[in-house]
């Protein structure tokens, strides 16, 4: 075999450098063509594909290929085969589950860490990658208007996790360590409201608690944690000789965007040591906008929070910005040190080594699409992605409101809206399918009040006013 340069090798072939600037060319220029159809409203895609569950399967060889193929032809079947069984989850009218934004500098960002290829587990393994994490992390705190505790320059800091399950999972064993570790753990509690993240449920599962030692706190008549019955629960529990280890708040839940009361539950954590955790998983992007700052009432005093610039704010998947106040608690958990990873850097205490923030060792270079998307857009640029969708949603507020058929099942909560039918959960239901149907819009649904209910989750990319509009008339036919 000869290799790219024409010589003898016992490699595999390579793009020579051209081949790759050429490949790598077509490649952005057939994104840049995907970008622009959902820039253009989306006509040319539906948002769910029409495909059996094997389809896909099917129709690509069984076996790998022995020798390497032109990419030309890779990239035709990403635009023949895969492009069209994908769910267009950058679709303007994708208001489905939470958004998942992308955008240009985002991708561009994650190209070059893919370029860079890096694996960032220690300080040591690549400085730029742990030194860039932890400066977008701190000018995140600038942007959002975060306590300082969450700043590097004290005990506390912040750290990208993949998701927010693997952050909520960290706050889990920093917290369970924290109150005593494996002796104590048949007698700890973990709090959380009935309406939190399934996430959380998981986590504590996997850090080793039972179902059991989960409690679920009631929610009041607008779906946030009842901060009097949590007081209550951690009360007995503590009296019967019980470990309160962790109370799991959420700002912005899942099904309707309630914010649970955080500086009320950081005053019962207080009263038995227990960690406070937030989930802003969705809701964070929007302390972005200075006007949507009350949602972090209490956080100075909670021990870690979470939120995802992959969610709401233009950077793609992966990337939640997970904070501790103090985090010696967490590498404590999480610290183990073999011969093959020490280096005189850490030895001396003098750098940060992110592995020991999270459960992998290993981990990717997400701080550069953060870095491309805070550099692109500006705090001023994100604030004007965040209200626009939250004035979008309150011109559809209105218009479900003046709707006779529609009715808010729960209080609009940035740019979610929860609504059903008024006669009841078939008619609800069929109206969804109906949406969905159109292929303009995509919703996905919830219950609250055990009754079957339409969330719409305004946060794409390329989500504007007129598309909004667009479904507020579509909802209207519909009715
Ligand atoms: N917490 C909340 C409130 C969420 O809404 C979600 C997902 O939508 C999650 C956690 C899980 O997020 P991730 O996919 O980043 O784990």
């Amino acid at each position: 075999m000869t290799d790219s340069n024409g010589g003898e090798s016992l490699g595999p072939r390579h793009m020579t450098p051209d081949e790759f600037r050429e490949a790598g060319r077509s490649t952005v220029d057939w994104l840049a063509d995907f970008l622009s159809d959902h820039r253009a409203g989306g006509h040319a895609r539906t948002i769910i594909p029409d495909v059996a569950p094997g389809e896909v399967y099917a129709a690509l060889p069984a076996s790998p290929p022995m020798e390497g193929e032109p990419f030309a032809d890779l990239l035709a079947d990403v635009d023949r085969l895969i492009a069209p069984a994908t769910t267009q989850w950058q679709h303007p009218g994708f208001y489905g589950f939470f958004p998942a934004d992308s955008s240009p500098p985002s991708i561009l960002g994650e190209l070059v860490s893919a370029g860079l290829g890096v694996q960032g587990m220690m300080w040591s393994t690549s400085p730029a990658c742990t030194e860039l994490e932890t400066l977008v992390l701190d000018w995140l705190v600038e942007a959002c208007g975060l306590p300082d505790r969450f700043r590097s320059n004290g005990p506390g800091g912040g750290v990208i996790q993949d998701s927010a399950s693997s952050a909520s999972l960290c706050a889990v064993l920093a917290s369970r360590d924290r109150a005593g570790g494996a002796a104590e753990l048949p007698r700890m509690r973990v709090y959380t409201s009935a309406q939190a993240h399934s996430s959380i449920e998981k986590d504590i599962l996997v850090a080793g608690f039972t179902r059991e030692q989960l409690r679920a706190v009631p929610t009041d008549s607008n779906f946030a944690m009842d901060a009097d019955a949590l007081a209550e629960m951690v009360a007995t529990d503590f009296a019967e000789g019980l470990v309160p280890c962790l109370i799991a708040a959420t700002v912005g839940t899942t099904s309707s965007g309630a914010v649970d009361p955080v500086a009320r539950i950081c005053g019962v954590a207080a009263s038995v040591g227990a960690w406070v955790h937030v989930d802003a998983a969705w809701a964070g992007a929007a302390t972005v906008c200075p006007e949507h700052r009350d949602l972090l009432d209490g956080l100075e005093q909670v021990d870690s929070y979470c939120f995802n610039p992959h969610k709401w704010l233009l950077t793609n998947f992966d990337c939640s910005a997970f904070y501790v106040a103090d985090s010696a608690p967490l590498t404590d958990s999480l610290s183990i040190v073999p011969e093959y990873l020490r280096n005189a850097a850490s030895d001396a205490g003098e750098v940060v080594d992110y592995r020991d923030w999270q459960v992998p060792l290993g981990r990717r270079f997400r701080a550069l699409k953060l870095w491309f998307v805070l550099r692109s857009y500006g705090v001023e640029g994100l604030r004007a992605h965040i209200r626009a969708h939250v004035a979008a949603a309150v011109v559809l507020a209105d218009s479900v409101a003046a709707n006779s058929q529609l009715e808010m099942a729960a209080p609009l909560s940035l740019a979610l809206l929860c609504f059903r039918h008024v006669d009841g959960d078939e008619a609800s239901e069929r109206l969804l399918a109906g949406v969905n149907a159109s292929g303009r819009a995509f919703l996905t649904h919830t219950r609250l009040d055990d009754r079957y209910v339409l969330r719409v989750a305004i946060g794409g990319t390329w989500t504007t006013a007129e598309h909004v509009a667009e479904l507020a008339q579509l909802l209207d036919d519909l009715t």
